[in-house]
């Protein structure tokens, strides 16, 4: 074999290059926020970075997972020692799973950042890489793909940096955190396959807040406890936020609960209730623990960045210290949350359960303004404080219900069985038509919103009423069985005045529609040979005509009450589709074989 020279020379300077990259020390391993500190790494900067990552070490393994909207990649990272990768092995190891989800709104992209800093810190530090003895760290580098590719210095009007932020909205102009249960857009149902591929111990999802301006560089919204069963609310609230709080305070970052207040945080902060819609609010259902940091916006970008660095390192230690006790605490609430027979679906803050809070925050005055010369609210850093404050952490149950035996769904609901599917929910198809006496729920009343939100007109204040019925379930229609690990998922959905229901979300808004009517001319005589035949009905129109005195001189509502009574009127108008089975039923079943049998 011949080589020429400069064939030799170029192979020579590619070894040499090859060692050369091998052999740079990883500290070197600069983020391109550590670079320059007002600027957050882009996605493609925040991908590549985990790419080469992945290249120099085998802890780290980076790929895309699925598609936004915008059809742009999401990424998943995996940070695990061991070659274990797969979630299976992960759970058969006895780890802990810590997923970390960043940039679900692109301006708030501290976590981007931080999250560039952890993985090296997590493949070059030893005492950082010990975690890996028990945790396997996943990570959403970019979650909101589409939004981080529009930049502008402009985008958070009130926000001290980084230099560029990307847009919240999605490709589809989505908020994704309001879309964990609806699911419209591609990156939810993407970050919902690897929720559920991965089932996470704890979930920490990054953010950045506004609101009123305090002391804390950094706050926490956790899982509002009154909806985690006993024993995960036990961990979180004994275990897991005190040691937060405490390695926060002695990092230097001392935390307080997330700031969600009406007026100046003195009148008294409340909870966060995390509907199923956010994130964490979406964790609980599967009985993960989740947490949102949210850096405040007038803070320094550095510190916001390593102040997320800080949280994120410790919940990884925590996890750490607390690994086996995690996996136990989450196995009992899941055989918790399967045992529970009454279920809260709405709620309410509990005013009777005040506690008080240590909070440094700043003097709130006002002013008057230079844009209207109305008094405006400021906040005076040089007049700071520390007191006791009002605090309302807890929820109480406004509504409660019982669990079902199961549900049955119409095959009709397509788009509700494929959120089903995609959240691991296990269903059966019905084998045979078959005839059932059952309690069937009607929409009597519901409020609408009268501007578009999240691409859809949501319903609440839903009130409804039961009559017992002969349905008839068709062969393929789907039985839901209410014991399974997907249990606060279902109780959450399936109800329609729960404030996340498939009915809320507009999934089955065909029913408010009447599709056949009659001619006022033809049903006049029909009625008057009704109501002769049905005294009954006779004396119930006598009785609604003596409480709505107006309707007296107006026949076409007259009409229209007896033709609603009548048996001309469809039975189906109103009539929530989804069947709550109280009772066993030993239905003919096969496997769930697919959206389209
Ligand atoms: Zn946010």
């Amino acid at each position: 074999m011949f080589f020429t020279f400069r064939a030799c020379m170029t192979l020579i300077f590619c070894l040499w290059i090859s060692e050369a990259f091998s052999q740079t020390p990883r500290t070197n391993w600069i983020t391109p926020f550590e670079r320059d500190s007002s600027w957050s790494a882009t996605q493609d900067e925040a991908h590549d970075f985990f790419l080469q990552l992945a290249v120099a070490s085998p802890l780290v393994h980076s790929s895309p997972f699925g598609m936004s909207d915008g059809f742009l990649p999401i990424y998943e990272v995996i940070i695990s020692a061991n070659g274990l990768i797969k979630p299976e092995d992960v759970r058969a190891s006895g780890k802990t799973i810590v997923l970390i989800n960043n940039a679900i709104h692109p301006g708030e992209s501290e976590g981007v950042d931080a999250c560039l800093m952890l993985a090296r810190d997590l493949v070059n530090l030893p005492t950082i890489r010990k975690l890996l003895d028990r945790i396997v760290v996943v990570i959403l580098p970019y979650y909101n793909t589409d939004g981080g590719l529009q930049r502008s210095s402009t985008f958070r009007a009130n926000q001290q940096g980084p230099r560029d932020q990307g847009f919240r909205g999605n490709a589809s102009n989505l908020d994704l955190n309001r879309d964990f249960v609806k699911c419209d857009s591609r990156n939810a149902q993407t970050f919902t396959r690897l929720f559920r591929k991965w089932d996470p111990d704890l979930f920490v999802d990054t953010h950045t807040s506004n609101g009123a301006d305090y002391q804390s560089t950094i706050t926490v919204i956790a899982t509002q406890p009154d909806k985690l069963p006993p024993a995960l609310a036990a961990f979180q609230q004994s275990v897991l936020l005190p040691e937060l709080y405490s390695v926060m305070d002695k990092a230097g970052w001392p935390m307080t609960p997330y700031v969600h207040s009406d007026g100046p945080p003195e009148n008294g902060i409340q909870g966060f209730l995390d509907l199923p819609r956010y994130s964490t609010g979406y964790a609980a259902l599967f009985q993960t623990l989740g947490c949102m940091p949210e850096t405040h916006m007038l803070k320094p970008f550095p510190d916001r960045v390593r102040s997320t660095y800080h949280f994120l390192l410790a919940t990884l230690e925590s996890a750490y210290n607390h690994s086996e006790q995690l996996i136990d605490v989450r196995k009992q609430a899941r055989r918790e949350a399967r045992k529970t027979a009454l279920w809260p679906i709405q709620w309410v803050l509990d005013s009777t359960r005040m506690e008080t809070l240590l909070f440094g925050g700043y003097t709130a005055s006002y002013k008057p303004s230079l844009v209207s010369g109305l008094p405006r609210l400021y906040y005076d850093r040089n007049q700071p404080w520390h007191k006791q404050i009002p605090y309302y952490p807890r929820y109480a149950s406004a509504l409660a219900i019982p669990r079902p035996e199961g549900w049955i769904l119409p095959q009709s609901c397509t788009k509700i069985i494929e959120r089903l599917d995609l959240n691991q929910v296990h269903m059966y198809r019905i084998k045979s038509d078959t005839l059932i006496q059952t309690a069937v729920k009607f929409i009597e009343s519901e409020k609408t919103f009268t501007g578009a939100y999240e691409g859809h007109y949501p319903h609440y204040q839903v009130e409804v009423r039961e009559e017992v019925q002969q349905i008839l379930v068709r062969a393929g229609d789907i039985w839901i069985p209410s014991d399974q690990e997907a249990i606060a998922y279902l109780m959450a959905t399936m109800d329609p005045r729960a404030p996340d229901s498939w009915f809320a979300w507009n999934f089955m808004d065909g029913i408010l529609g009447q599709k056949e009517y009659f001619s006022a001319y033809v049903f006049e005589d029909l009625a008057a040979e009704i109501l002769a035949n049905d005294q009954k009905m006779r004396a119930e129109l006598e009785l609604e005509l003596d409480a709505r005195p107006d309707m007296r001189k107006d026949g076409d509502a007259i009409l229209d009450w007896v033709y609603r009574k009548s048996d001309y009127y469809e039975p189906t108008h109103r009539r929530y589709p989804i069947l709550s089975i109280e009772d066993a039923i030993v239905w003919s079943l096969k496997p769930f074989d697919g959206i389209y049998p």
